[in-house]
């Protein structure tokens, strides 16, 4: 009996029954959705790296026990880099597009953590993640302000610097680590920014989301234009008094809400 999706609407039972297997049959299973997902880890991390990137996975907690190795591989060979590179260069692409006023109110939000500063020597010791964040560990890795810059950030900071725009730094760190956070920045060459804004004691207990977008709606109360921002986290970018491009750059090790 010939049976296709239209006829089997008013076939017999044997033509549902060949119509299911049919379906089936052109069904792409995903890698490990039949159980064996061991096998097929790597797959399954960099999908999930996506969904993280992506913002797909929203809040998530720590990084997966099975996916440690393959985070471990994405930051130790080059495909970290490049992730930054090319994120940079699109970035660079859209600030060259920005007619700058020459007012000094044109501005470019950077955050420090993960997007100038790379904590990798902290985290590489810490299990990439896997680990609770310990705030207390990592505010004694920060005071002693040997975190290194990234080549690809350095670059684009000074890029936008040439183009004319004005760079505010807006971190979660706290207002007590401002000399460590300065000097760790001029160490690894940065300088000449507008501003750098720490969390001060009205922002404690404040989501970063919260903290962040009430600091950049101040910067637009003043006058000032926020063009594009950088960061690592969502919370970096996201809520309202968003920038008119922003630029996430990768982070698969923890999520700050
Ligand atoms: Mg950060």
């Amino acid at each position: 009996m010939h049976c296709d999706a239209v006829k089997s609407r008013v076939c017999g039972t044997g033509c549902h029954k060949n119509l299911a297997t049919s379906i089936r049959t052109s069904i792409i299973k995903l890698p490990g959705s039949d159980g064996s997902r061991s096998d097929a880890a790597d797959t399954y991390c960099e999908s999930w790296r996506l969904a993280v990137e992506t913002n797909n996975a929203g809040a998530w907690d720590v990084l997966p026990s099975s996916c440690v190795d393959s985070v471990a591989r994405y930051f130790n060979g080059d495909q970290y880099g490049s992730d930054y590179y090319v994120i940079v260069d699109y970035a660079l692409a859209f600030a060259k597009t920005v007619k700058i006023s020459g007012d000094g109110k044109d501005v470019w939000i950077f955050d420090i953590d993960e997007t100038l500063l790379t904590n990798i020597g902290y985290y590489r010791a810490h299990g990439y993640g896997s680990e609770p964040f310990d705030s207390k560990s990592f505010n004694e890795w920060v005071v002693q302000g040997t975190a290194p810059a990234f080549a690809a950030s350095l670059r684009m900071y000074n890029a936008l610097k040439k183009l004319g725009f004005t760079i505010i730094l807006l971190t979660g760190r706290d207002e007590d680590q401002r000399s460590f956070t300065e000097a760790n920045l001029r160490d690894v060459g940065y300088s000449g920014w507008e501003r750098l804004i720490l969390r001060g004691p009205d922002d404690q207990g404040k989501s970063a989301t919260n903290y962040k977008l009430e600091q950049r709606s101040k910067l637009i109360d003043q006058g000032f234009k926020i063009h594009g921002n950088t960061g690592d986290q969502w919370s970096d970018l996201l809520g309202f008094a968003v920038a008119d491009r922003s630029f996430k750059v990768p982070n698969p090790m923890h999520y700050i809400p």
